[in-house]
């Protein structure tokens, strides 16, 4: 087992459907638990996308707090239902324990501190609930700071602040995916752990604002922390809508170039992705490695694919 990915939006797609009509097992979906095994997984993040609108607001009525809930209640009974293959991390030796026992592993991780709704209390309510990353943001302002694409001067509120901290005293993973420029630096600078960008590429390659400029990369290396490759065509080439191994390999080089290769790693956001993948799912992770092996020595791939991950979750939870 190998392969450690720090995001996917899966059990966004799962929640809402009755189990045992499709669950984490087997579905249609890029993740389900025999793909990953066939792929040789080690450890999947999943997180809990929380769908609000610009003002913070959930869908269908619901508050984020409850969106939270539900897809985490899936999340909980897709761990029940399918304990003989797959088990919760909430500390790094779990991750060893799962790994002796042949089972691959499953770190809970939150999309956006919206639900958090300004509570520095429900941080720790989030750690008891088994979630051990954060992302600050999705794409819209929340009580922590304000997304990619954001002006200048727009990074961490107080808030947001406060809960970085919390962070780092419970044994959280921050995350800066779709946090503003601003916001990085913020992180960057008032971290006493390492942080990720757990989806992001290069912005020097493909100019959007949800990629890592050359100096955020070399300031995430120096934190000894990682950015996730994110298999996202439009985050690889502008514009585009199919995803190529070769582009995830410019990325990776550029990116072992800036931030040093002991930064990058695997963020794949499968399901929260609509290009057509050449490699079609998580069945075609060891396609990758192989396309990796052609441009880094093999101990860079394994750095790569699972190595610079673990190091993070072995420093911060
Ligand atoms: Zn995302």
């Amino acid at each position: 087992m190998r392969f450690v990915d720090l995001h996917c939006d899966t059990i966004g797609c799962l929640t809402g459907i009755e189990s045992g009509e499709a669950g984490l097992r087997a579905n249609h979906l890029h993740v389900d638990l025999e793909k990953m095994k066939k792929g040789d997984a080690l450890l999947q993040f999943f997180a809990l996308y929380i769908r609000t609108t610009a003002d913070g607001r959930g869908y269908d009525g619901r508050s984020p707090y409850e969106i939270f809930e539900e897809e985490r209640t899936c999340y909980e009974r897709e761990l029940r239902e399918n304990a003989d293959m797959l088990a919760p991390v909430l500390c790094y030796s779990d991750l060893l324990k799962n790994q002796a026992a042949g089972k691959m592993s499953a770190l809970l991780t939150v999309e956006d501190g919206v639900p958090l709704d300004g509570k520095v209390e429900r941080v720790k309510e989030f750690y008891d609930k088994g979630v051990r990353l954060l992302t600050f943001t999705w794409n819209y302002e929340n009580s922590l700071g304000y997304p990619n694409g954001s002006s200048d001067e727009k990074g961490l509120k107080p808030f947001g602040f406060q809960v970085l901290e919390e962070m780092n005293n419970l044994g959280m993973i921050a995350d800066v995916s779709h946090l503003s420029d601003r916001g990085f630096w913020d992180v960057a600078g008032h971290s006493k752990k390492p942080f990720v960008a757990s989806h992001s590429n290069a912005r020097a390659l493909c100019d959007v604002p949800r990629n890592l400029t050359d100096e955020m990369l070399r300031a995430l290396g120096e934190k000894g922390g990682v950015a996730g490759l994110n298999f996202a065509s439009f985050f690889l080439v502008p514009g585009s809508s199919h995803t190529k191994i070769s582009d995830l390999l410019r990325h990776a080089k550029y990116m072992a170039d800036k931030a040093g290769i002991d930064a990058v790693g695997l963020g794949s956001d499968f399901d929260g992705i609509r290009s057509t993948l050449e490699f079609k799912d998580y069945t075609g992770m060891p396609m990758i490695a192989e396309a990796l092996h052609t441009v880094f020595t093999a101990a860079e791939v394994d750095k790569i694919t699972h190595e610079n991950a673990l190091r993070v979750l072995q420093a911060c939870i």
